[in-house]
């Protein structure tokens, strides 16, 4: 007969019996650190569910003396609370190359805007309150300012997130009423924001004109009846028509819904504030454009382009926007006071241009030349090679980023980065998943990008002063 193999080292198995009994435990020398640090209700449940999972052993014959000494037990018990309070929400690298990247957050804040969100999270705010004469104040008021100085509206209000903020305007403005909308731009937004689902939630019915390719003026023309209540256009966002294609501008659009005393609304998306050619970047139809041309109201998202917290921001006509604020789905869709003290600070920064890109995150990680990624790709390779193992190839290699977030999305930024290939016999894909994982599962989660038979890691969001934490973890092997 074999010798039964115990875990826990050479001592002879115990039986139920020779289990501690709880208070034991609990006088035991290290209880006192595990009660100051988890509280008593915490540590007991956790010493109640060692102790039963070493009674199965022992009814099992495999549960070494060793481990039911009182310490033993503390410690399991120890290990096991602390990883039950490992946060859920943990930051992590994004290298996957995907600035805006919807799963990991989107946007990241400017310094300004984490210290007004620190500031108002622990001193009372004058949210709701005016100070010239101490009666009640409109949240909207904190930014609307701001944003009709940037976008040139006369009106704004702001809400949860654009999905929210096209909700309330379809409800607000169309509840029971017809909504002419372009079939080419029946678009569906990553995570099930779907411009026919959102519609018939809002109470309004879509009326679907052109084809998904060619929709023309007279499309929208004789779409127009006694129940319209407005044409609206959709940002395209996360895909592109091209090809044999017409659409109608914003202008054109305007005109039309004007002429029968209708508004025309566009939901922007995106929504960039400043035209972003000046660094480079493609060309974006801006907010003040959209208004300029025409609309009567303009939605699109805080946390995209624009680089700030998420929400939803609704710019336009005043009596519009009136209207807007008075329907009972606003006061449910409101933002708190945190996203107001982030989005202030980040709309100011765009009163000053000429330190945007240096300032305002989104912008700084978008315009950041290849270079400093090259750069941080030659000093990051040996250290990511370690960690690999001999097992994989870790190069320096030139590749593309994107913006993201439905934000121009056949636009590519040129990047640097590592690209790991597996060596050897096999299909590589199994050993790269592995590796994947291995990434994923480190104290500060290394979230790359599997593709073509390699995992790259894009190293344009790892900015100089998080290479030592990115380093660090990395210096056992994975
Ligand atoms: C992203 C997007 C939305 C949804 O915005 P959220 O802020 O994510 O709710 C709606 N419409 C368009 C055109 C978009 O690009």
């Amino acid at each position: 007969m074999t010798a039964p193999f115990f875990p826990g080292g050479d001592s002879a198995p115990a039986a139920p019996a020779d289990l501690p009994a709880l208070d034991r435990v609990l006088a035991a020398a290290s209880a006192q650190a595990l009660l100051d640090a988890f509280g008593r209700a915490r540590v007991v449940a956790a010493l109640r569910d060692r102790m039963a999972a070493l009674r199965a052993d022992a009814l099992a014959g495999r549960m070494p003396a060793a481990s039911a000494q009182p310490e033993a037990i503390l410690r399991e018990a120890g290990e096991a609370l602390k990883r039950d309070s490992q946060p859920r929400l943990r930051p992590v690298f994004n290298l996957t190359g995907t600035v805006l990247h919807t799963n990991l957050g989107r946007a990241l804040l400017p310094d300004e805007a984490v210290q007004a969100v620190a500031r108002a999270l622990t001193a009372p705010v004058n949210l709701e309150f005016d100070l010239q004469d101490g009666g009640r104040g409109d949240r909207d008021d904190v930014v609307e300012g701001l944003l009709r100085e940037l976008t040139g509206a006369e009106a704004a209000t702001v809400v949860n997130n654009n999905a929210a903020a096209v909700l309330l305007m379809l409800n607000a403005l169309a509840d029971k009423r017809e909504v002419v909308v372009s079939r080419g731009e029946l678009v569906e937004i990553g995570g099930a924001f779907r411009i026919p689902d959102i519609m018939k939630r809002a109470g309004a019915r879509l009326v679907e004109v052109g084809t998904t390719n060619r929709t023309h003026e007279a499309d929208y023309e004789q779409a127009i009846g006694p129940r319209t209540a407005m044409l609206m256009k959709v940002h395209c966002s996360n895909y592109a028509v091209t090809g044999f294609t017409k659409s109608v501008s914003v202008a054109e659009t305007a005109r039309i819904a004007h002429g029968r005393g209708l508004p025309a609304t566009v939901d922007l998306g995106s929504g960039t504030l400043i035209d972003l050619v000046q660094w480079g970047l493609p060309r974006e139809d801006t907010v003040r454009d959209t208004v300029l041309a025409g609309a009567d109201l303009v939605t699109f998202s805080g946390d995209k382009l624009l680089g700030g917290p998420q929400a939803g921001l609704l710019v336009g006509r005043a009596d519009l926007i009136r209207k807007i604020k008075k329907n009972p789905l606003k006061r449910a869709l409101r933002v708190g006071k945190l996203t107001l003290a982030a989005l202030e600070p980040v709309l100011a920064l765009y009163r000053s241009p000429e330190f945007l890109a240096e300032r305002l995150t989104t912008l700084r990680l978008l315009t950041r030349p290849q270079r400093l990624m090259q750069a941080a790709a030659e000093r990051l390779r040996d250290i990511v090679q370690h960690a690999a193992g001999p097992a994989y190839r870790v190069q320096a290699a030139a590749m593309f980023s994107q913006i993201g977030s439905g934000a121009l999305p056949v636009d590519q930024l040129p990047s640097c980065g590592l690209c790991i290939r597996h060596l050897g016999p096999g299909r590589p894909g199994r050993h790269l998943v592995r590796l994947e994982a291995g990434l994923r599962g480190l104290p500060r989660p290394v979230i790359g990008r599997l593709d073509d038979d390699a995992l790259w890691l894009d190293l344009r969001c790892l900015e100089e002063r998080d290479e030592a934490e990115f380093s660090a973890q990395l210096a056992h092997s994975l």
